[in-house]
C-alpha cells in the first residue's frame, strides 16, 4: 500500500489508472478506523480493481467550539488496518495542502443540510460537501463508498453528485454495531463507562419505534414520543439533540408514514454527541 501526502501526487496517479482503465474505489474517512471503516474498505477492495482511503480531520466540517482538536487519531493504526482491508493508496494530507489560505470555495445542499444535523451544526455539511468534492477531484474515483450512520450526509452526498453531474457513483453501506447495539464510531472513545453503559439505549429506542411502526403505528409524533420515552428510561444522562422522522432521500421530516421513513436521532452523551438512525417500515 502506497502512502501519499501531496494532492498533486494523488490525482497525477489517479489520472494514470483511469487512463489504464483501472475501476477506483474511494473511502473517505477522518481516521481512527474501526471495523465500521473496515467494511466500508473490504467492499471497495471486493468491487474495485484499485483502493484509495483517505484519512483527513477536516476543518471546515467542525465549527467553532467543536472537537476539531480533540478529534482522535492513530495514523499508524489507520495504515495498518487500511492496508489489511485492501486497500491499494492510503491518501493522507496535510490540511494547510487541501485549503489554501485563502481559500474561498464552497458546495452546499442547503435543502438537505437544514434539518438533523444541520440544525445544531450550522456550517458542517458545507464543509462535509466541500471537502468530499475536493477527494473525489482528487482521486477520480468510479465509486465512493460511505456508511449509512452519516445517513444525512449520504443523501445530501447522493443529491451532490447528481446535482453537479459527477463522474462517480455513491455506494452506501449498513451501520457497523458493537454487539450491545452501539453504532461504531470513533468518538465512541470520549464514553466514560457509565456513558458506555448507557449508550446501546440509543439503538434499541429506534427499535422500538421500528417494531411499533412494522405493528402499523404511522404517527410520526407517536414514534418520536416513544423513542424519547424510551431514552428518558434507559438513557438518563443523555441531552437529547434531535429525535426527527424524515423522508430517507430527502431527509425532510414527515409527520406521517406513508412508505419507509427514517427514525434519525443525536444525543449527547458526556463528552460525545452520538447519532444513530433506523429506517421505518411500516
Ligand atoms: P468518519 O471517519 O467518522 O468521517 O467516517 C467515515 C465513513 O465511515 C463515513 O462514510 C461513515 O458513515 C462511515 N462509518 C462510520 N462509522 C460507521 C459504522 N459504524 N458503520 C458503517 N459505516 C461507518
Amino acid at each position: 500500500m502506497d502512502i501519499v501526502r501531496d494532492p498533486q501526487q494523488f490525482q497525477q496517479q489517479a489520472l494514470a489508472a483511469r487512463a489504464r482503465g483501472q475501476v477506483t474505489a474511494l473511502v473517505p474517512t477522518m481516521g481512527f478506523l474501526h471495523e465500521g471503516h473496515a467494511s466500508l474498505i473490504r467492499w471497495a477492495a471486493a468491487n474495485a480493481g484499485r483502493v484509495c482511503v483517505s484519512v483527513f480531520v477536516n476543518p471546515t466540517q467542525f465549527g467553532p467550539g467543536e472537537d476539531l482538536d480533540a478529534y482522535p487519531r492513530n495514523p499508524e493504526g489507520d495504515a495498518a488496518l487500511a492496508e489489511a482491508c485492501g486497500a491499494d493508496v492510503l491518501f493522507m494530507p496535510e490540511p494547510g495542502a487541501l485549503y489554501a489560505p485563502d481559500h474561498c470555495t464552497w458546495v452546499e445542499v442547503p435543502p438537505l443540510a437544514q434539518h438533523l444535523c444541520g440544525a445544531s451544526r450550522p456550517v458542517h455539511f458545507r464543509g462535509v460537501a466541500t471537502v468530499v468534492t475536493m477527494l473525489l477531484n482528487l482521486a477520480q474515483p468510479d465509486v465512493a463508498v460511505f456508511g449509512q450512520k452519516d445517513w444525512q450526509q449520504l443523501a445530501l452526498l447522493r443529491r451532490m453528485v447528481r446535482d453537479l453531474h459527477l463522474p462517480c457513483r455513491i455506494e452506501g453501506r449498513p451501520i457497523v454495531r458493537e454487539a450491545d447495539g452501539l453504532a461504531l464510531s470513533s468518538r465512541n472513545v470520549y464514553l466514560g463507562p457509565a456513558e458506555r453503559a448507557q449508550a446501546p439505549g440509543l439503538h434499541a429506542g429506534l427499535l422500538a419505534a421500528a417494531a411499533l411502526a412494522r405493528a402499523g403505528q404511522r404517527d410520526a409524533a407517536t414514534l418520536k414520543a416513544a423513542i424519547a420515552a424510551h431514552y428518558a428510561a434507559h438513557v438518563p444522562a443523555g441531552e437529547v439533540d434531535y429525535i426527527e422522522i424524515v423522508d430517507p432521500e430527502t431527509v425532510q421530516p414527515v409527520a406521517t408514514l406513508a412508505g419507509a421513513a427514517l427514525a434519525a436521532v443525536a444525543v449527547r452523551l458526556g463528552r460525545a454527541r452520538l447519532i444513530d438512525n433506523e429506517l421505518l417500515q411500516p
